[in-house]
């Protein structure tokens, strides 16, 4: 047989290496960014369209390159910044590979102008899928500017796979930031389509944070500063009332190279024990130094994981000196071995005031003057007014008559629409809509074959989403003026994918009088929710923007419903009367898909007859 294997084509092998190089339009913004870094500039200009899709653009006024190195700049292992293995033990600079450019230039049209101090003119080259298309002398600045245009445009499956520009651009961002965070001594800026997004002028580290995370975060950060043997600390992490929802505001740098360990991560998190609440994250800025033969340095370029050689000293000293920060700034108790811990103050307690007891007494009060007053279940009076309620507790205790027998039958059924109806009589049963509230959370409603039990957060939820997809579809969302608007703070990353759901949020009711840099102002809003409900609305909202893991087909506007849904949906452990349940069962099964809540869990179960007969067998 005759022989068969042959060496792949360059532009082949490129167009398979850039695979791994180059997943998204962020992982060009990462590389092109940190070789600006390498070269040594001192401004770097990130300009974005259509969430890099169409043109991710970095200009910078580093050291620039001669007209051969432009050229040879996009082969494959070329570099500049190693010659030998052993330099790799001692690396100072972001990359080594000399695979990005290679990569890139094997899946885009290239455009690069460079021009170095010394010289007259600089260099233009053109390069389309690998091949060359023109190279110049131009007249350029000194510096470099690489232009990456119609990314995947020769792998269609991959610009297929790309996500929406929300999602695309949250990643480019995420880049941004990391690179910005590691190098506050470098000016960065960011444009989106056009217009500006972030401006970042050369500071010191704290205001490099401020300006990316917006002005609320300048009062929110503690300085955490350790120096030992094998480990050196700077930094900040958030004081802890600050501490998010979600996981956006956190950060490590591991000499100036951003990474992500879930294990020191842990760390952090251990520091914070006791003083945040379960599903709420701590920020933290944190650079580490260590040395670089005591981590792994043969690190994938484009991954963010790092092998440390003694993983376990690096988390007791970072635990530790967290702890210790936000003991200093008197936000936790201070580190000491020997105190018993049970004897802290949780630290919510510490600028508090202590109350003077009072009584109120409501001496007009009498238990047994209205019939009225009785039908409101005891539990409900005592939540609503536990203070002026310890007279009539007590004489409700001394006088064991029907008022307390009444008040039994209405703990029992935690509704207010049995009635007796579960003794009455039979056609009462016979009735579709007699629904019975259970435990604050199921709402169970006879029917034909037997019952319905519903879940009310699941079922309302369905209702809600179908109502919003709805209104966003046909825009003819009905929203209520505010009397004086609601001003709202963001940070530029919120600000940012608020931009982007902007138009969504207006279909759905809310009218938007400012929608600036940070700041938000909301005049009106959808007709369902109020005022104070604003601001967790849009929390939750810009979380599930984070959190979602989104599939080809994510849209902003199912995301935006869905997550409005969950924040107005009744939660479980709401009571609710019986005409609302009503309402519930009805409005439900006037949905297209009742059977299921927008995050496809079951919204109801049936029991039939022939079920209950079986069990009494
Ligand atoms: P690496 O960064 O791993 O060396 P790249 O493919 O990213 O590989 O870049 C190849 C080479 O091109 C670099 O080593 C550097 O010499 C040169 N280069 C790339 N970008 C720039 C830039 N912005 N300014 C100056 N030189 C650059
Ligand atoms: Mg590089």
């Amino acid at each position: 047989m005759a022989d068969i294997i042959q060496l792949l084509p360059d532009h082949v092998a490129n167009q398979i290496a850039a695979g791994e190089v180059v997943q998204r339009p962020a992982s060009v913004v990462k590389e092109l960014l940190e070789n600006a870094i390498d070269a040594d500039a001192a401004m770097i200009k990130l300009v974005v369209k259509d969430a890099g899709k169409t043109l991710i653009h970095v200009i910078d006024n580093g050291k620039g390159m001669s007209g051969t190195d432009a050229r040879l700049s996009f082969e494959r292992h070329a570099t500049s910044k190693i010659r030998s293995a052993e330099d790799l033990f001692s690396l100072n600079t972001k990359g080594f590979r000399g695979e990005a450019l290679a990569s890139i230039a094997a899946i885009a049209h290239v455009e690069l102008k460079s021009k170095q101090e010394e010289d007259e003119l600089g260099t233009h080259i053109e390069i389309e899928g690998s091949e060359i298309k023109s190279q110049e002398v131009t007249v350029t600045p000194k510096g470099t500017s690489i232009a990456v245009k119609h990314l995947f445009y020769n792998i269609p499956a991959r610009r297929n796979f790309l996500k929406s520009n929300t999602v695309e651009l949250r990643h480019i961002i995420d880049e941004f930031h990391r690179v910005a965070l590691a190098h506050p001594d470098i000016t960065f800026s960011m444009y989106h389509n056009g217009s500006e997004s972030f401006n970042l002028p050369k500071s010191n580290y704290r205001q490099r944070v401020v300006n990316i995370f917006g002005n609320k975060a300048n009062e929110k950060l503690v300085p955490v500063e350790e120096e030992t043997e094998v480990l050196k600390i700077s930094g900040f992490v958030g004081k802890p009332e600050f501490a998010k929802r979600t996981k956006t505001e956190q950060f490590f740098f591991v000499n100036n190279r951003f990474i992500k360990s879930g294990y020191l991560n842990h760390a952090v998190n251990a520091a914070y024990d006791g003083l945040i609440k379960d599903g709420s994250h701590p920020s933290y800025f944190l650079k580490l130094t260590v040395d670089p033969k005591t981590i792994d340095i043969n690190i994938h370029p484009t991954k963010t994981e790092i092998k440390f050689d003694d993983e376990h000293t690096l988390y007791a000293i970072l635990r530790s000196s967290v702890k210790h920060s936000l003991g200093q700034f008197n936000i936790a108790p201070v580190l000491d071995f020997d105190r018993d811990s049970n004897l802290d103050t949780p630290y919510t307690y510490k600028q508090r005031q202590a109350i003077t007891p009072s009584v109120e007494v409501d001496r007009d009060f009498n238990p047994f003057q209205s019939g009225a007053s009785m039908k409101v279940s005891p539990i409900k009076t005592f939540k609503r007014e536990p203070v002026g309620q310890w007279d009539s507790l007590y004489v409700g205790l001394e006088s064991k008559g029907t008022q307390t027998h009444s008040n039994f039958n209405e703990v029992q059924f935690e509704s207010q629409s049995h009635d007796g109806a579960l003794f009455n009589d039979e056609t009462s049963l016979k009735t579709a809509n007699t629904t019975y509230q259970l435990h604050n959370k199921y709402i169970i409603s006879t029917i034909k074959s037997g019952m319905m039990i519903l879940d009310q957060h699941r079922a309302h939820q369905r209702v809600l989403y179908e109502g919003l997809l709805k209104s966003m579809t046909i825009k003819e969302a009905v929203s209520q003026q505010l009397l004086f608007p609601l001003q709202l703070q963001f940070s530029t990353t919120e600000m940012e994918q608020l931009k982007e759901l902007r138009e969504d949020l207006e279909h759905t009711g809310f009218v938007f009088s400012e929608f600036s840099n940070a700041n938000v102002e909301i005049t009106g809003v959808p007709i369902n929710v109020s005022e104070s409900e604003v601001e967790r609305i849009l929390d939750q909202l810009l979380s599930d923007v984070q959190d979602e893991v989104p599939d080809a087909n994510f849209s902003a506007t199912d995301l935006l419903a869905k997550s409005m849904a969950k924040s107005l949906a009744i939660k479980t452990g709401q009571s609710m009367t019986a005409m609302e349940q009503e309402h519930l069962v009805n409005s439900l099964f006037a949905c297209k898909a009742p059977s299921v809540a927008p995050d496809n869990r079951v919204t109801f179960i049936t029991m039939s007859v022939e079920d209950f007969d079986k069990k009494f067998m």
